[in-house]
């Protein structure tokens, strides 16, 4: 099977559900594949808000200041200042959509407080902000004319005009043709074409054991990128958020930054209040310095999580404020957090690192556009302030669709037909087994030694285990019908090494990235970059194999 649009969206997140309703109403055909039912993203999951100036006490310079200073000096100043400034005509067209922020009795915005913001300037929905914003999106979807949602479909390589035969002669450059993606409930690759591809895949979180990210958070769309060649960005700066419930399983229900904003404390086992011993903002401090804090006093202790305690709240004010942490507290450990305190550990939450993009989500290749958390546009620097990825992605969508658009007024007619993908049929019968082991051993290697604190011995002691995993898995999928899983695994293990490539690259403590080996600073702050060699074989629909 072979599909046409002139846009073709990877995602449906808000990054990619606002880009693609920008793009429809220019008048274009959009198809966005998705890789499981349209709402499941990382969008649906967010809770706190978003990030932007609305408030007559708040001021751009205010909220610039506080993302350049969580951003420990590699935040690009220019791209920080546009996005703030942008950020109240986007929350304005969201409302228009029918996006109702929670409001105070008189009206005006409830607006939160989350870590390193020096005011409250967070847009909320209660605690489901994320699952309000993409329920809003998806009904504008459904709505629009000309955007085709292809649920279940998995975007597996992208393809451009350098793989197609006789599609790019020596004075051509190179540029998107369109991708191969899987119809994951009819196993069978499809081609779709395109001159205009936007990656709005979100993060990677699925790399580490433990995370706050759904099932979807797979770095499908940096590693997709890498492999036509993108430089890839700041890998090494993983945000681990500081508290997220603690289970003994491996999914992480999230306790947001909100909750120690409405005046939470971190105790540690013995009920001592212990942030004001780490930073002069004691609980407000930014997650990097939380989630190292609570790092230091498990490692000192011996615990396996400290507490988060609320309690000095009303039953009746924490229900109606945070309703989705009143109810998963109770529902997974069973305890009133009214009455009781929270046991949280951090986890893996968000990267700030991506495929390198400008201000207006253009990539260096032709065509191919990326935004949202798959992005390095350098509004994060070497640390995310809490809620400007919301933010962000709308921007970038915004622009991105701007940029798109006279793309395509150049380059409309410039279609190339992809070959057909080269299926080899059959599956080992030990494949799946080795590949759910594998993707449990990538995961505790990522976690046990590219964490929170690093070093370079246990850098390169990852290196070794993702060089192996990868050599496996390349096996695999090189001799064998793709699925799923296998195309996540072999994104991961992509991820996972540019993660490490990132760290080991920077020999000193910034920002996310510390390690013991290298605990200062440099003087010149820079960016991390990794640019593969360009390759001829990466998919398999031009018979190279
Ligand atoms: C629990 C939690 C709470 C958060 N809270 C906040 C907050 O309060 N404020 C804030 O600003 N940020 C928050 N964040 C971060 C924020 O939610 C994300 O950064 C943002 O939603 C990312 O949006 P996105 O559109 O880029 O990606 P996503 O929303 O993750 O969407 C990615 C989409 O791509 C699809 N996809 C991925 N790979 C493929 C593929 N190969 N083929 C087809 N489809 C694919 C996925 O299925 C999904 O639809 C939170 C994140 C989490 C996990």
């Amino acid at each position: 099977m072979s599909e046409d649009f002139d846009v073709l969206v990877v995602g449906s997140g808000i990054a990619g559900l606002w880009f693609a309703l920008k793009m429809a109403d220019q008048g274009y055909r959009v198809g966005i594949l998705t890789k499981k039912n349209q709402a499941e993203s990382n969008t649906n999951y967010a809770q706190g808000g978003v990030a932007c100036v609305t408030s007559n006490t708040d001021d751009f310079e205010s909220h610039v200041h506080d993302t350049l200073e969580a951003g420990d000096g590699l935040c690009d100043e220019t791209v920080v200042r546009r996005i703030v400034r942008e950020g109240p005509e986007r929350i304005k067209e969201l409302i228009d959509l029918g996006l109702k922020f929670s409001t105070t009795e008189t009206g005006e915005f409830d607006l939160g407080r989350e870590g390193g913001h020096s005011e409250r300037r967070i847009l909320h929905v209660k605690d489901m902000t994320g699952k309000a914003i993409e329920t809003a999106l998806l009904r504008a979807i459904a709505r629009s004319r000309g955007i085709t949602v292809l649920e279940h479909f998995f975007a597996i390589d992208l393809v451009t005009n350098r793989k197609v035969p006789g599609g790019m002669s020596d004075s051509d450059e190179e540029r998107i043709v369109g991708l191969y993606g899987l119809d994951v409930r009819a196993n069978r690759v499809c081609s779709f074409t395109a001159p205009v591809v936007m990656l709005a895949t979100g993060g990677i979180g699925q790399v580490y054991r433990f995370t706050t990210n759904p099932d979807i958070a797979t770095g499908d769309g940096v590693a997709m990128a890498y492999r036509v060649g993108i430089p890839i960005q700041n890998m090494e700066f993983i945000q681990f958020h500081p508290t997220t419930l603690y289970t003994l399983g491996n999914d992480r229900f999230l306790i947001s930054e909100a909750v120690r904003g409405e005046g939470a404390i971190l105790r540690n086992l013995k009920g001592r209040a212990f942030m004001a011993d780490y930073h002069p903002q004691a609980d407000l401090a930014p997650r990097d310095v939380v989630a190292r804090a609570i790092d230091a006093e498990m490692k000192k202790s011996g615990a396996h999580h400290v507490w988060l305690d609320i309690t000095h709240h009303s039953e009746d004010y924490l229900r109606n404020r945070f309703p989705n942490i009143f109810r998963n507290c109770q529902k997974i450990l069973g305890i009133n957090i009214a009455d009781d305190r929270i046991p949280v550990v951090p986890a893996a939450h968000y990267s700030c690192g991506g495929i390198a993009t400008n201000l207006n989500a253009e990539t260096p290749m032709s065509g191919l556009f990326a935004c949202g958390e798959v992005a390095c546009t350098g509004l994060h620097g070497a640390n995310r302030l809490a809620s400007n990825s919301l933010l962000e992605a709308l921007v970038l969508a915004h622009n991105g669709a701007v940029s798109a658009g006279q793309y395509l007024a150049e380059h409309a007619e410039s279609r190339l037909d992809i070959p057909e993908w080269l299926d080899l049929g059959g599956h080992d019968p030990d494949e799946q087994v080795v590949i759910s082991h594998n993707w449990d051993e990538l995961r505790l290697a990522m976690w046990d030694y590219v964490g929170i604190v690093r070093t370079t011995k246990r850098l390169e002691r990852a290196r070794t285990r993702i060089q192996n995993l990868a050599r496996e898995i390349q096996d695999y999928y090189w001799n064998f019908s793709v699925d799923a899983r296998l195309l996540e695994l072999r994104n991961l293990i992509q991820v996972a090494d540019l993660v490490v490539q990132c760290a080991l690259q920077r020999q000193e403590s910034r920002g996310l990235h510390e390690t013991i080996d290298y605990a200062e600073k440099e003087a010149e702050p820079v960016n991390s970059s990794v640019v593969r060699p360009p390759v001829r074989e990466e998919a398999r629909g031009w018979g190279s194999h």
